[in-house]
């Protein structure tokens, strides 16, 4: 069966956000990072009458994302403080997820035996598994095993060898990175300052609400960069799918060619327009979750089984301090078990920021089992 299939697809396994068994117990999410506090009653409320009132389902959704687009432009803008050479509209690509941008990043640039992408593990695994399915080549590089950094003698070897169709045309990063929580280093901004223009840099901000770096000031400078933004972390809208590129207009254009006409909901449309409106609102609980951050960071510390490492993000980055990463799976499903799912992940554990609660619950479950 499935003779109609590509070779190369049959290896792989579909994409599973929460992997392992059937859950018994009321579990917290902690495996992928999100915000842990919904939208406001009130602002649900008001979308909700915006959906029942205004929205007309029977059409189709603005597929120029004109509102929006402008709405984000402003953001961007004020987040950064920019105000020399803004980011326009013309320099917004929206997404059903930043995964739908890296998918179409992919398929602008490598795709068709066009050349490979460059990731240095651990990292966020989307990009790989985005580039297997479309065939495009992932080579590897790596990181140091003290603070994450990237081995930049053996990223440059890679990126400048081989020529044709194995070569390095996309480098993605993530700042900060994912599932490490650490971000760019000097020497990485630098080295991705200093590639030469027929390489595109993705630099992934999915973060960029709590850790208050990006390169956005930069942009100008470097037409071959694109940055990556989500609502699905700080802003509390994962379930709705909405994600963002920011680029020199003519990489934009090519974003806009190759995504479907349609690709973002006119509910979700408006869900982010609202969740820009009220920014200051949603993004009120960041202090919190870095206040979280840190005693759930000094509380890891402390539990002589792990080594922590810092984090920029809202997750925190453990290992084994005898490194069995056998023994995580195991310890992995007997957390979930008791209730807490956490991502076990690039030989360690990612254990995103919860709620003081959940927080707490996490702390007493691991001290069971490690
Ligand atoms: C969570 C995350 C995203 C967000 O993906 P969406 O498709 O927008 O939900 C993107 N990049 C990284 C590194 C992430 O961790």
């Amino acid at each position: 069966m499935l003779d109609f299939i590509r070779e190369d697809l049959k290896q792989f396994q579909a994409y599973s956000p929460h992997p392992g068994g059937a859950v018994t117990v009321p579990l917290d999410i902690l495996d992928t990072n999100e915000n842990p506090y919904d939208l406001p009653q009130d602002l649900k409320a008001e979308l909700a009458g915006h959906y029942e009132h205004e929205l007309a389902t029977n059409r189709y959704p603005d597929g120029a994302q004109t509102d929006l687009k402008s709405a984000i432009a402003t953001y961007v803008n004020r987040s950064a403080s920019l105000t020399a050479d803004p980011i326009t509209p013309d320099h917004i690509s929206v997404g059903n997820g930043s995964d739908e941008l890296i998918r179409s990043l992919l398929i602008a640039t490598c795709l068709g035996n066009n050349g490979a992408i460059f990731t240095a593990n651990p990292t966020f695994s989307m990009y790989r598994i985005l580039a297997e399915t479309l065939g495009i080549p992932v080579v590897q590089g790596s990181r140091s095993e003290t603070d994450f950094a990237i081995d930049l003698d053996l990223a440059q070897t890679h990126v400048h060898s081989p020529q044709g169709q194995g070569a390095v045309r996309v480098v993605f990063v993530v700042h900060p990175n994912s599932p490490t929580a650490n971000s760019l280093t000097a020497a990485e901004l630098d080295w991705l300052r200093n590639l030469p223009p027929q390489i595109l840099v993705v630099i992934d901000e999915a973060y960029f609400e709590f850790s208050q770096t990006s390169v956005v000031a930069e942009l100008s400078e470097h037409p071959n960069w694109v940055i990556l933004r989500t609502f699905s972390k700080a802003f509390r809208l994962a379930a709705l799918r909405v994600g963002y590129a920011i680029a020199h207009p003519e990489v934009i254009q090519v974003l806009e060619k190759v995504r479907l006409p349609y690709n973002l909901p006119a509910f979700s449309q408006a869900a982010a327009r609202l969740a820009l409106a009220h920014h200051a609102e949603l993004l009120g609980v960041i202090p919190e979750i870095l206040q979280q951050r840190e005693s759930l960071h000094a509380a890891l510390t402390a539990m002589p089984a792990l080594r922590v490492w810092p984090s920029q993000a809202n997750f925190i980055y453990t290992r084994l301090r005898n490194g069995e990463d056998a023994r995580l799976a195991t310890l992995t499903q007997i957390l979930k078990g008791k209730g807490t799912l956490i991502r076990h992940t690039g030989g360690g554990w990612r254990i995103t920021v919860g709620t003081p609660e959940e927080n707490q619950r996490t702390l007493a479950r691991l001290q069971e089992v490690v």
